[in-house]
């Protein structure tokens, strides 16, 4: 609040990016990341003539580059920027690339800070009609200052259906609009789990409570995506779902959430 009543300070566009689109969660552990992997990899599917890139600002606990199925070092460009890495056709950047991938990230807030900046500011997309940024679960300074610092054309925000998450995310639909960030809609993740077996349906985290926070909040629900086996799977072997098995019923899920975006 105390930066806030400060007022918002001039947005600087990402250079060459025409759109952000920011996938955010208020807590840990929801699908935020798997969210926007296959988000990026639906809108480039949903219209191959669209170049996107993907952002892993989430630096205490980068999850794209094994979702992305990438590592190494980016080179520098002539000018000095990092040049991002190239899987699937979608361009990509995270800490994770920065930081060798054993070592704990202890950080002091203004390190935090320099590395965000570092990855908003110093990396050569080239020309890219959308960008996705992967945010740090919750809504302290750190997606306070990202949010006021680029101009972005919405945030996805991803909950499970549980009491506890949906808090969270209430909490970080509130920071997004004080901020002026259109939120575009919420992701409820991991609603329905069908036994493979036996088909039987059980609602694991709830059934419908994203669809209630929307109604309370007036937003859409962009999606349902539910809890399966092969996202999980996919994700950690870094075959994301809609790259892998597109006509899968849970990659169709994303397609569709991507062309609400
Ligand atoms: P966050 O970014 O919110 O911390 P992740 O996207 O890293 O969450 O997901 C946490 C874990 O849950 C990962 O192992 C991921 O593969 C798994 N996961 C996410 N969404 C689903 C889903 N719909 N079904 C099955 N597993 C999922």
């Amino acid at each position: 609040t105390q930066i806030l009543s400060r007022g918002l300070p001039k947005q600087k566009p990402i250079r060459g990016v025409k759109q952000v689109i920011v996938v955010a969660s208020g807590k840990g552990g929801v699908g935020k990341s798997t969210t926007a992997v296959n988000l990026a990899l639906a809108l480039a599917a949903n219209d191959s003539s669209k170049a996107i890139g993907l952002l892993d600002v989430d630096v205490y606990g980068p999850s794209i580059p094994k979702m992305m199925n990438l590592k190494g070092n980016p080179e520098l460009s002539q000018n000095n920027l990092m040049r991002p890495l190239l899987n699937y056709g979608i361009a990509c950047m995270s800490m994770g690339f920065l930081v060798v991938e054993t070592a704990p990230i202890v950080w002091r807030g203004l390190m935090v800070m320099s590395a965000i900046e570092k990855l908003l500011r110093q990396v050569d997309w080239g020309q890219l009609d959308y960008l996705v940024i992967d945010m740090p679960p919750g809504t302290g300074d750190v997606q306070l200052s990202i949010s006021q610092n680029i101009p972005i054309s919405g945030a996805v925000i991803v909950s499970t259906p549980q009491d506890i998450a949906l808090m969270d995310a209430h909490k970080g639909a509130e920071m997004f609009r004080k901020v002026h960030v259109p939120v575009l809609g919420l992701v409820q993740n991991m609603s329905v789990f069908q036994c493979p077996k036996c088909k039987h349906r059980t609602h694991i985290f709830g059934a419908d409570g994203a669809r209630r926070l929307a109604r309370t909040l007036g937003l859409d629900v962009l999606g349902d995506i539910p809890l399966h086996l092969n996202i999980r799977e996919t994700s950690d072997t870094g075959q994301p779902i809609v790259f892998s098995q597109p006509e899968s019923d849970e990659a169709k899920a994303y397609l569709r959430i991507a062309a609400e975006v």
